[in-house]
Protein backbone atom coordinates (compact mmCIF):
# COMPACT_ATOMS: atom_id res chain seq x y z
CA UNK A 1 0.00 0.00 0.00
CA UNK A 2 1.44 3.50 -1.24
CA UNK A 3 1.91 5.35 1.73
CA UNK A 4 0.86 9.14 1.62
CA UNK A 5 2.80 12.30 1.25
CA UNK A 6 3.19 14.34 4.53
CA UNK A 7 2.13 17.83 4.51
CA UNK A 8 4.59 18.58 7.06
CA UNK A 9 6.85 16.39 8.64
CA UNK A 10 7.22 18.21 11.81
CA UNK A 11 5.02 19.67 14.68
CA UNK A 12 5.92 22.47 17.06
CA UNK A 13 4.44 23.28 20.69
CA UNK A 14 5.97 25.64 22.68
CA UNK A 15 6.18 24.87 26.38
CA UNK A 16 7.60 27.99 27.76
CA UNK A 17 9.20 31.15 27.01
CA UNK A 18 12.81 29.52 25.94
CA UNK A 19 11.71 25.55 25.62
CA UNK A 20 9.66 24.33 22.13
CA UNK A 21 9.14 20.75 21.64
CA UNK A 22 9.33 19.32 18.21
CA UNK A 23 7.97 16.05 17.02
CA UNK A 24 7.48 13.63 14.24
CA UNK A 25 3.56 12.83 13.29
CA UNK A 26 4.48 10.65 10.65
CA UNK A 27 6.76 8.06 12.41
CA UNK A 28 5.78 5.46 14.26
CA UNK A 29 4.76 5.58 18.49
CA UNK A 30 8.02 3.12 19.38
CA UNK A 31 10.08 5.62 17.25
CA UNK A 32 8.45 9.21 17.87
CA UNK A 33 11.40 11.21 19.98
CA UNK A 34 10.81 14.32 21.75
CA UNK A 35 12.96 17.03 20.26
CA UNK A 36 13.61 19.99 22.99
CA UNK A 37 14.58 23.12 21.30
CA UNK A 38 16.20 25.04 24.56
CA UNK A 39 16.77 29.08 23.61
CA UNK A 40 19.68 30.38 25.52
CA UNK A 41 21.44 33.60 26.03
CA UNK A 42 24.81 32.75 24.23
CA UNK A 43 23.78 29.51 22.08
CA UNK A 44 20.60 27.17 21.57
CA UNK A 45 20.36 23.62 22.41
CA UNK A 46 18.56 21.03 20.70
CA UNK A 47 18.04 17.89 22.61
CA UNK A 48 17.89 14.82 20.50
CA UNK A 49 16.88 15.30 16.79
CA UNK A 50 14.34 12.68 15.58
CA UNK A 51 14.96 10.35 12.96
CA UNK A 52 16.43 12.52 9.93
CA UNK A 53 13.93 11.41 7.61
CA UNK A 54 13.42 15.22 6.62
CA UNK A 55 15.59 18.56 7.78
CA UNK A 56 15.21 19.37 11.02
CA UNK A 57 17.65 22.22 10.73
CA UNK A 58 14.96 23.55 7.79
CA UNK A 59 11.57 22.88 9.89
CA UNK A 60 13.25 24.81 13.42
CA UNK A 61 14.63 27.73 11.51
CA UNK A 62 12.24 29.76 12.87
CA UNK A 63 13.76 28.61 16.24
CA UNK A 64 17.39 28.79 15.39
CA UNK A 65 18.64 32.22 15.51
CA UNK A 66 21.71 32.12 16.86
CA UNK A 67 24.49 28.89 17.18
CA UNK A 68 23.37 25.55 18.38
CA UNK A 69 24.57 22.42 19.97
CA UNK A 70 22.64 19.20 19.35
CA UNK A 71 22.83 16.94 22.40
CA UNK A 72 22.52 13.02 22.01
CA UNK A 73 20.67 12.13 25.52
CA UNK A 74 22.12 8.89 23.89
CA UNK A 75 22.78 7.63 20.61
CA UNK A 76 19.55 5.44 19.21
CA UNK A 77 17.99 6.28 15.27
CA UNK A 78 15.28 8.09 17.03
CA UNK A 79 17.29 10.65 18.90
CA UNK A 80 20.40 11.52 16.70
CA UNK A 81 18.80 11.18 13.11
CA UNK A 82 19.15 14.93 12.38
CA UNK A 83 22.62 15.19 14.18
CA UNK A 84 24.21 15.39 10.82
CA UNK A 85 22.56 19.01 10.08
CA UNK A 86 24.37 20.65 12.69
CA UNK A 87 28.00 21.69 13.37
CA UNK A 88 28.28 21.32 17.11
CA UNK A 89 27.44 17.82 18.68
CA UNK A 90 27.34 17.08 22.12
CA UNK A 91 27.48 13.46 23.09
CA UNK A 92 28.77 11.21 26.58
CA UNK A 93 32.11 10.34 25.70
CA UNK A 94 30.82 6.22 25.68
CA UNK A 95 28.63 7.08 22.98
CA UNK A 96 30.80 8.96 20.86
CA UNK A 97 31.74 6.44 18.16
CA UNK A 98 28.56 5.70 18.26
CA UNK A 99 27.40 8.86 16.70
CA UNK A 100 30.38 8.86 14.09
CA UNK A 101 29.57 5.33 12.81
CA UNK A 102 25.77 4.60 13.65
CA UNK A 103 25.33 0.99 14.52
CA UNK A 104 22.18 -1.04 15.05
CA UNK A 105 19.23 -0.16 13.79
CA UNK A 106 19.83 2.45 11.59
CA UNK A 107 16.61 1.50 8.56
CA UNK A 108 12.97 2.21 8.16
CA UNK A 109 12.38 -1.11 7.16
CA UNK A 110 12.08 -2.88 9.85
CA UNK A 111 12.87 -6.42 8.65
CA UNK A 112 16.38 -4.78 7.77
CA UNK A 113 16.61 -5.02 11.85
CA UNK A 114 18.61 -7.22 14.73
CA UNK A 115 16.15 -9.56 15.18
CA UNK A 116 17.51 -8.84 18.77
CA UNK A 117 16.54 -5.91 18.81
CA UNK A 118 13.19 -6.45 17.88
CA UNK A 119 12.46 -9.32 20.33
CA UNK A 120 13.40 -7.19 22.79
CA UNK A 121 11.08 -3.87 21.81
CA UNK A 122 8.61 -6.85 21.70
CA UNK A 123 9.48 -8.04 24.75
CA UNK A 124 8.85 -5.04 27.09
CA UNK A 125 5.13 -4.73 25.00
CA UNK A 126 5.76 -2.65 21.79
CA UNK A 127 4.47 -3.85 18.74
CA UNK A 128 7.08 -3.63 15.70
CA UNK A 129 5.84 -2.76 12.85
CA UNK A 130 7.36 -3.65 9.33
CA UNK A 131 7.91 0.13 8.60
CA UNK A 132 8.43 2.89 11.23
CA UNK A 133 6.95 5.99 9.08
CA UNK A 134 3.08 6.32 8.20
CA UNK A 135 3.89 8.67 5.54
CA UNK A 136 6.81 9.95 3.22
CA UNK A 137 8.04 13.18 3.13
CA UNK A 138 8.27 13.95 -0.01
CA UNK A 139 6.94 12.49 -3.61
CA UNK A 140 9.70 10.09 -4.39
CA UNK A 141 10.85 8.98 -1.18
CA UNK A 142 12.19 5.49 -0.79
CA UNK A 143 11.92 4.27 2.88
CA UNK A 144 14.92 1.56 1.31
CA UNK A 145 16.98 4.30 1.04
CA UNK A 146 16.99 5.75 4.36
CA UNK A 147 20.05 5.44 6.11
CA UNK A 148 20.81 6.84 9.86
CA UNK A 149 23.81 9.47 9.00
CA UNK A 150 26.82 9.58 10.78
CA UNK A 151 27.78 13.01 12.57
CA UNK A 152 30.55 14.72 13.81
CA UNK A 153 30.81 14.95 18.27
CA UNK A 154 32.65 18.36 18.73
CA UNK A 155 31.78 18.72 22.52
CA UNK A 156 32.27 14.89 24.49
CA UNK A 157 31.11 15.14 28.10
CA UNK A 158 30.63 13.03 31.23
CA UNK A 159 29.46 13.19 34.80
CA UNK A 160 29.69 16.33 36.40
CA UNK A 161 30.66 18.36 32.93
CA UNK A 162 28.07 21.52 32.72
CA UNK A 163 26.67 22.46 29.48
CA UNK A 164 26.43 26.76 29.73
CA UNK A 165 24.03 28.71 26.90
CA UNK A 166 25.04 31.88 28.96
CA UNK A 167 22.00 32.49 30.89
CA UNK A 168 21.02 29.01 32.04
CA UNK A 169 23.51 26.26 32.97
CA UNK A 170 22.62 22.45 32.71
CA UNK A 171 24.50 19.74 34.79
CA UNK A 172 25.44 16.54 32.61
CA UNK A 173 24.14 13.51 34.52
CA UNK A 174 25.47 9.84 33.38
CA UNK A 175 22.54 8.03 33.65
CA UNK A 176 23.94 4.34 32.07
CA UNK A 177 21.24 1.39 31.56
CA UNK A 178 18.88 1.77 29.01
CA UNK A 179 22.59 2.66 26.96
CA UNK A 180 25.91 2.90 28.48
CA UNK A 181 26.39 6.31 27.11
CA UNK A 182 23.01 7.93 28.20
CA UNK A 183 22.55 11.45 29.78
CA UNK A 184 20.47 13.51 31.11
CA UNK A 185 20.71 17.65 31.43
CA UNK A 186 19.82 18.78 34.73
CA UNK A 187 18.84 23.00 35.70
CA UNK A 188 18.73 23.06 39.39
CA UNK A 189 17.74 26.45 39.53
CA UNK A 190 14.44 25.84 37.71
CA UNK A 191 14.28 21.79 38.57
CA UNK A 192 13.93 21.14 34.77
CA UNK A 193 15.37 17.53 33.85
CA UNK A 194 15.74 16.91 30.38
CA UNK A 195 16.27 12.45 30.99
CA UNK A 196 15.84 11.50 27.07
CA UNK A 197 15.62 7.72 27.53
CA UNK A 198 16.59 6.90 30.86
CA UNK A 199 13.35 7.78 32.24
CA UNK A 200 10.16 8.67 30.35
CA UNK A 201 6.34 7.57 31.11
CA UNK A 202 5.82 4.79 28.68
CA UNK A 203 7.14 1.05 29.19
CA UNK A 204 11.11 0.94 29.68
CA UNK A 205 13.19 -0.68 27.90
CA UNK A 206 16.08 -2.94 29.37
CA UNK A 207 17.22 -5.24 27.44
CA UNK A 208 18.42 -4.09 24.35
CA UNK A 209 21.56 -5.20 23.18
CA UNK A 210 23.25 -1.51 24.52
CA UNK A 211 20.79 -2.09 27.64
CA UNK A 212 22.71 -3.23 31.46
CA UNK A 213 20.13 -3.62 34.53
CA UNK A 214 22.27 -3.61 37.23
CA UNK A 215 22.90 -0.11 36.02
CA UNK A 216 19.41 0.78 35.39
CA UNK A 217 18.55 0.05 39.36
CA UNK A 218 21.47 2.66 40.15
CA UNK A 219 20.37 5.08 37.84
CA UNK A 220 16.63 4.98 38.95
CA UNK A 221 17.28 5.05 42.80
CA UNK A 222 19.35 8.04 41.53
CA UNK A 223 16.84 9.47 39.89
CA UNK A 224 14.14 8.85 42.39
CA UNK A 225 15.81 11.22 44.41
CA UNK A 226 15.95 14.23 42.00
CA UNK A 227 13.67 17.39 43.25
CA UNK A 228 12.72 17.55 39.90
CA UNK A 229 9.48 20.59 39.57
CA UNK A 230 9.51 18.71 35.33
CA UNK A 231 11.35 15.71 33.62
CA UNK A 232 11.34 16.85 30.15
CA UNK A 233 11.90 13.17 28.44
CA UNK A 234 12.86 11.41 25.22
CA UNK A 235 9.70 10.13 24.49
CA UNK A 236 5.66 10.61 26.03
CA UNK A 237 4.23 13.67 28.28
CA UNK A 238 6.25 15.47 30.84
CA UNK A 239 6.04 14.85 34.23
CA UNK A 240 6.20 15.78 37.87
CA UNK A 241 8.01 14.96 40.78
CA UNK A 242 5.23 12.60 42.04
CA UNK A 243 5.14 10.75 38.44
CA UNK A 244 9.01 10.21 38.43
CA UNK A 245 8.85 8.89 41.76
CA UNK A 246 5.99 6.43 40.71
CA UNK A 247 7.86 5.80 37.29
CA UNK A 248 11.36 4.92 39.20
CA UNK A 249 9.89 2.88 42.06
CA UNK A 250 7.53 0.77 39.29
CA UNK A 251 10.44 -0.45 37.26
CA UNK A 252 12.42 -1.35 41.00
CA UNK A 253 9.79 -3.53 41.78
CA UNK A 254 9.26 -4.58 38.32
CA UNK A 255 13.52 -5.83 38.04
CA UNK A 256 13.48 -6.92 41.82
CA UNK A 257 10.51 -9.12 41.51
CA UNK A 258 11.67 -10.60 38.65
CA UNK A 259 15.29 -11.04 40.40
CA UNK A 260 13.59 -12.74 43.39
ZN1 LIG B 1 14.02 6.63 22.23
Amino acid sequence: MALPIAERWFETRRIDDDITLLWEPHVVPLMRCNIWHVRGRDRDLLVDTGMGVASLREAAKHLLEKRVTAVATHTHMDHVGGHHEFDDCLVHEIEAENLRQPRGMGRLVTSDWDPADVIALEGVGYAVPPELVTALPHAGYRLDDYRLRPAHPTVLVKEGDVVDIGNRHFEVLHLPGYSPGSIGLWEEATGTLFSGDALYDGPLQDELPTSNIGDYLVTMARLREMPVSVVHAGHDPSFGRERLVELCDAYTRRREARAA
